[in-house]
């Protein structure tokens, strides 16, 4: 499902690649943690794996799609067929409802505006009386699961998610890992979760591990 091959990703303002990752590969429904401290490049592979960055060099394909080949607006049309992204800053709209939240996000990837996808999704995250509320209304882990319910709208192939547990006690960073975990399988998506967090790598013991080496080079272990 996903490949990766000698894969250098460098910042067009820096003068060292900030990513190389020799070698890793991931099959369908299978999960992954992304591990490495605060500037290793977790966030920067994630974005290489949503096709948002395009890598330098080296071969990158998920789901048979070679990333190094296509084109932004390609990228944009693949990305919303494949991908599901919990980002780390959770990038919700304070404007919008719930629900809404959830179907622009569904019309942005020209999905259909399907109110009973989105009303089912947040449901089976406890959700259900919360469709009409507003992000500022919530807290942090409801918001946490509009964003989850976002990712996984239109079944991703993959979802990832960028250092979920951060700022998270422990029994709340447990249950967003079991959550992530069931909702991933109940979608039929393979997870990668990046984190610089042990109890990650704990609540994920059958967990492929990538772990990125501060500050500029990787090892796959
Ligand atoms: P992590 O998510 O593991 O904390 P990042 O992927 O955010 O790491 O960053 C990896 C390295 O790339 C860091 O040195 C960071 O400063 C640098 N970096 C991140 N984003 C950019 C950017 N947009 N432009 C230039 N350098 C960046
Ligand atoms: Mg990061």
């Amino acid at each position: 499902m996903l490949q990766i091959e000698n894969l250098v990703h460098r910042y067009d303002d820096a003068s060292h690649p900030q990513l190389a990752v020799p070698e890793f590969a991931l099959e369908k429904g299978q999960h992954a943690v992304l591990a490495g401290p605060s500037g290793s490049g977790k966030s920067t592979l994630l974005h290489l794996l949503a096709g948002i960055l395009t890598p330098q060099g080296g071969r990158l394909s998920i789901g048979g799609t070679d990333l190094t080949q296509l084109s932004a607006s390609s990228a944009d049309q693949w990305r919303s067929r494949t991908i599901g992204f919990l980002p780390q800053k959770l990038a919700l709209i304070p404007s919008l409802t719930v629900r809404e939240n959830i179907l622009v996000a569904a019309y942005a990837g020209n999905h259909k505006h399907d109110t009973a996808r989105a009303d089912a999704l947040l449901g089976k995250l406890g959700m259900q009386d919360r469709v009409h509320a507003k992000p500022h209304q919530l807290s942090h882990g409801q918001r946490q699961r509009v964003a989850l319910a976002r990712a996984l709208f239109q079944r991703p192939l993959l979802l990832l998610a960028d250092e979920p547990t951060a700022s998270l006690d422990d029994i709340a960073a447990h249950d967003a890992i079991t959550l992530l975990r069931t909702q991933a399988e109940e979608n039929g998506s393979s997870l990668i979760i990046s984190t610089h967090d042990a109890r990650v790598l704990h609540a994920m013991p059958d967990a492929k591990t990538l772990r990125l080496a501060a500050p500029f080079s990787t090892q796959g272990l």
